[in-house]
């Protein structure tokens, strides 16, 4: 028999070319006295850290060793309500006093301070809007965000994209905070918007919510303090964020590319360690030593702690957006473990494109 006759026998209806869910192969290993055990990208690659005594994603150390670290966000909302121009207006608004010039570098990622209660307070932004990149990232079982701006231009309301965002930020169990964008358009109804998203589980405290609704205008610059004063605030009392700077540093790859004379420069997030120059890491299936690291103003930083965004000089090549970046030992143990991971990506390429011929070929003895 070939294999689509024992899958029917199996009550599954199926191509010769078609590809298959884990619960249905898991079945068909059954029926054929074969043992499948499905193994997901992430269970291998943890697998292939821990043959090296590397755990990835966790703190090191006891709670003494945990710091706070400033919340890392993503602007989320409908297609023209404003994300860009938010992004845009608080990296432009936050000249942090000293450095002239304010935010001029677009590294994927930026980190501005803002003052709550006389504290200073920093925090990082994902310089990509959308829920796609966040989407992407999560999807690969990685997770840069801890709060969500949700950008809703008050002269449109609540559209289709709005609650998209609204179910990603909930699946990822991210808080939200309401940027109700425009309220400078003639005709902005602000209030509307707070109604509307009543029905989607967000209800404002003001009608005795948890969330945090700020009215803002990204294009005249108006209420932006108001915004970060709200995200602090919102991470203060839903989020308990710390993370051990004193191990070595492990966290994602915002974004990279190659420039011509320079390298491969990648953005990185550190989220737990301190990540130094000098520093042997592996991110995907890229290595090298730290040669420099860049901040979002083009300066040079020697030490990187968590969640702080840094663009790195010197690894062999661009690694992938979510990509996981750790610090080793040594340039050995990172170029092992890249080599590994290379290896295993051209394996399932080539065993992509093989399962098609095993399946088409296949008898039943
Ligand atoms: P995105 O698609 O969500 O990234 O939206 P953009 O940031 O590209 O903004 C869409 C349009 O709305 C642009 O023309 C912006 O200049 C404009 N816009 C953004 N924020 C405001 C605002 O607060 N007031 C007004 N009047 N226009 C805005
Ligand atoms: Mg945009």
């Amino acid at each position: 028999a070939s294999l689509v006759q024992v899958m029917m026998h199996l009550g599954e209806m199926v191509t010769a070319t078609q590809s298959l869910p884990d619960e249905t192969l898991q079945l068909l290993g059954e029926e054929l006295k074969y043992n499948v055990s499905v193994v997901s990208p992430e269970d291998e690659d943890r697998e292939l850290l821990e043959s090296f005594s590397i755990e990835f994603g966790e703190d090191s150390g006891t709670d003494e060793d945990l710091r706070p670290r400033p919340p890392v966000v993503t602007v989320m909302g409908h297609v023209d309500h404003g994300k860009t121009k938010l992004l845009d207006t608080v990296r432009n608004s936050n000249v942090v006093s000293g450095e002239a010039g304010g935010i001029t570098q677009h590294i994927g990622a930026y980190q501005v301070s803002t003052t709550v209660d006389g504290e200073e307070r920093k925090i990082t932004f994902i310089d990509t809007p959308g829920h796609e990149a966040f989407t992407a990232m999560r999807a690969r079982g990685a997770q840069a965000t801890d709060i969500a701006v949700l950008v809703v231009a008050a002269d449109d309301g609540v559209k289709p994209q709005t609650a998209e965002a609204i179910d990603h930020a909930k699946a990822a169990e991210v808080p939200i905070v309401v940027a109700v964008n425009k309220i400078d358009v003639e005709g902005a109804d602000p209030q509307r918007v707070r109604a509307q998203l009543t029905e989607y589980g967000l209800v404002a405290e003001e009608y005795g919510g948890d969330v945090q609704f700020v009215d803002i205008s990204a294009l005249r610059g108006e209420n932006i303090d108001a915004l970060l004063e709200s995200i602090v605030l919102t991470s203060d009392a839903a989020l308990d964020l710390r993370a051990n700077p004193g191990m070595e540093a492990q966290g994602l790859a915002i974004e990279a590319y190659l420039d011509r004379g320079r390298g491969s420069m990648a953005t990185v997030l550190v989220q737990r360690g301190t990540l130094n120059v000098g520093d042997s890491i592996v991110c995907g299936d890229a290595y090298g030593r730290v040669r420099a690291m860049l901040d979002e103003h083009g300066e040079n930083v020697e030490h990187a702690e968590p969640s702080r965004p840094v663009q790195v000089l010197g690894l062999t090549n661009v690694p992938s957006a979510g990509d996981n970046f750790l610090v080793v030992k040594d340039d050995r143990v990172a170029r092992q473990i890249a080599n590994q991971r290379e290896a295993r990506e051209r394996f399932a390429q080539q065993a992509k494109a093989a399962r098609r011929v095993t399946m088409e070929n296949w008898q039943k003895t």
